[in-house]
């Protein structure tokens, strides 16, 4: 759930390290830290401690001839964040060093076999890593030592590890966390995402799951080989970047967040430009067939994503005639319900990493049917590993609250069901496109926003209700409130609040109702009565042909199958004004990483 980050080359690579700490910091934070080769006196610097990667730039000492460096930001997993759990971490006597992203799941079996007498100075599981390194070295060559080590350790892991005694080598491995390689004339930049590379390499490439990766200098020259398990070299052909740094700005914002809601339209018509051609929405033909063919869709997902999965489910089953199911990830994955004949799994993730969803994915591949990933990151994981895959092109998310990779999944699964299906009622094109702009007025209206949270929403708890499509957004609403202002909110079909959590409603609960369909516009309304009639604060967001008078926000009206991409445009500006106020860390709330890549 972290970033790492390693450079050797020409360059300062403490430079590099902090600089690519700080674009990574977003996959967690509770703690970095960065070891570096100091040239001038061959001696290794290590600095970390419990806090943001600010505090590591500026309150330690960088002014060392340094071209060898690896560096951590740190989401505990194993210990509290603290100075001793943070990494880099070492082996007993000092001579590996190592960063990990990840969990070793069977870390206690590997230390009662091999290292029992071990004391270990911090809580971690990566700390037995190191240590097994050092062990194996005693009698093996260092790069079977770590291989040896790579063939024992079960979970998910991405590796820096620096030997003290080689500083012109960084080892580098990984299973199921994600790792690329960047590769410059001047240098080799390894990091756990494509944003730490950008500026740094002209290619790159994923590394695969259980390669070991080795990059050295030899003469003037870098190198980076890959080997297997068994040491036999892997062949691999690097990518051209072509990322920028522009597009990872905050670009005169004052959040991620806030630029990233901002976004939305553009993302909208980035994923209009990209799947039409000559007017007509295109998917690769292996995808709609996979489609088509399908008697039920799956959809696996998690938080945000599950979200955009429901909208997706009423997509496929009322725009392409499809019965559709969808499923918290971490739960199929232990738990899978009895399919039926000719199924299609989709997955749908944000970074394309979510450990969750892999598991799912290994299940259903070891079972052999078809599956694909929606994802924004084209080289993840999932995307690789599914059958197929589609991307989102909502651009580099770094507010950890997601917003528009959102909205660009639930457009891409109306085209993808739009494409499949047999009568089309609506044209597609024309109404993304009014969406676009029915965006742009709400955001437009956000000052107005924050003065009706000023209103509103002033308690520590809060309620979102809405029928059908709305109660989706209602979801994702309460998830995003919740997330980064830290009020408990709840997303609550209207309909059923009455069945006993309608005895949380007292005087002031601020409760948003949300409607945008014809069908549940009076049977909402009731039960919005049924709310302040309990002394609810309500604030309604509705659709202009569904608007009453008193409603709060009115949006321009869209096709009602695609409201649910204009309706939680609104509700995410509630959420970062609520937090603003509440002066929260909003693109980095307490707890939670960007990439969730443990289980
Ligand atoms: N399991 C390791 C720890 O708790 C790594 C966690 C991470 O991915 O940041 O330190």
């Amino acid at each position: 759930m972290c970033g790492i980050v390693g450079y050797l080359g020409d360059n300062k690579a403490s430079d590099i390290i902090l600089s690519g700490l700080e674009k990574l910091e977003y996959r967690g934070y509770d703690s970095c830290g960065i070891c570096l080769y100091n040239q001038s006196d061959q001696s290794f610097v290590t600095y970390k401690d419990k806090g943001r990667v600010e505090h590591l730039v500026h309150d330690f000492d960088y002014d060392i001839n340094n071209h060898l460096a690896i560096g951590h930001t740190r989401w505990a997993t194993h210990g509290k964040p603290n100075q001793t759990n943070s990494h880099p971490h070492f082996s007993l006597s000092k001579r590996f060093s190592i960063v990990h992203n990840g969990v070793i799941e069977n870390y206690k079996e590997l230390v009662s076999k091999f290292i029992p007498n071990t004391i270990f100075i911090s809580e971690t599981d990566t700390e037995v890593i190191a240590n097994l390194i050092e062990l194996f070295t005693e009698t093996l060559s260092v790069d079977e030592a770590i291989r040896k080590t790579l063939s024992l350790i079960e979970g998910s892991y991405a590796l820096l590890i620096i030997d003290t005694l080689s500083p012109n080598i960084i080892y580098a491995a990984k299973n199921k966390s994600p790792l690329l390689i960047g590769i410059r004339k001047e240098g080799i930049t390894l990091a756990s995402d494509l944003m730490a590379l950008i500026g740094h390499a002209d290619t790159y490439y994923p590394i695969e799951d259980k390669t070991f990766t080795k990059v050295e200098k030899i003469g003037n020259k870098y190198i980076s080989e890959m080997f297997d398990i068994i040491g036999k070299p892997v062949q691999f052909v690097p990518l051209e970047m072509n990322m920028v740094l522009e597009e990872i700005g905050k670009g005169g914002y004052s959040h991620y967040m806030l630029k990233e809601i901002c976004e939305q339209p553009s993302v909208i018509r980035k994923i209009m430009s990209k799947y039409l051609i000559e007017d007509q929405f295109t998917i690769s033909p292996k995808i709609t067939q996979m489609i088509s063919a399908a008697k039920r869709i799956y959809i696996i997902a998690a938080g945000t994503s599950m979200h955009a999965g429901f909208v997706g489910k009423y997509y496929f089953e009322n725009i392409a005639n499809i019965p559709t199911e969808v499923f918290i990830a971490s739960e199929f994955a232990y738990n899978m319900p009895l399919l039926v004949d000719n199924p299609l799994f989709i997955f749908i993730s944000q970074s394309g990493e979510t450990a969750d969803l892999r598991t799912c994915l290994v299940n259903v591949k070891q079972l052999n049917y078809p599956t694909l990933t929606i994802t924004n990151v084209a080289t993840s994981t999932l995307a690789r590993e599914a059958d197929q895959f589609i991307e989102i092109y909502a651009g580099p998310e770094i507010a950890v609250a997601s917003t528009k990779a959102y909205v660009g999944q639930v457009a891409i699964l109306s085209i993808l069901a739009y494409v499949v299906s047999s009568k089309k009622s609506f044209d597609l094109k024309l109404e993304l496109s009014k969406v676009a702009i029915a965006m742009e007025a709400i955001i437009d209206k956000r000052e107005y926003i924050h003065r009706l949270v000023q209103e509103k929403i002033t308690k520590k708890s809060c309620f979102y209700i809405g029928r059908g499509l709305d109660y989706y957004t209602c979801l994702e609403a309460a998830l995003k409130l919740k997330e980064i202002s830290y009020i408990q909110t709840e997303g609550f079909a209207a309909g059923e609040l009455k069945h006993g959590t309608i005895a949380l409603i007292e005087d002031g609960i601020p409760v948003v109702a949300i409607i945008s369909q014809k069908i549940i516009n009076k049977n909402t309304r009731s039960n919005i009565r049924e709310v302040l009639s309990r002394g609810a604060n309500v604030l309604v967001i509705s659709l202009n042909n569904v608007s009453d008078v008193t409603d709060e926000i009115v949006l321009v009206d869209v096709h009602e199958i695609l409201s649910p991409l204009l309706t939680v445009i609104p509700t995410q500006l509630i959420a970062f004004y609520s937090a603003l106020d509440l002066n929260k860390d909003i693109d980095k709330p307490r707890n939670l990483a960007k990439s969730v890549t443990v289980e």
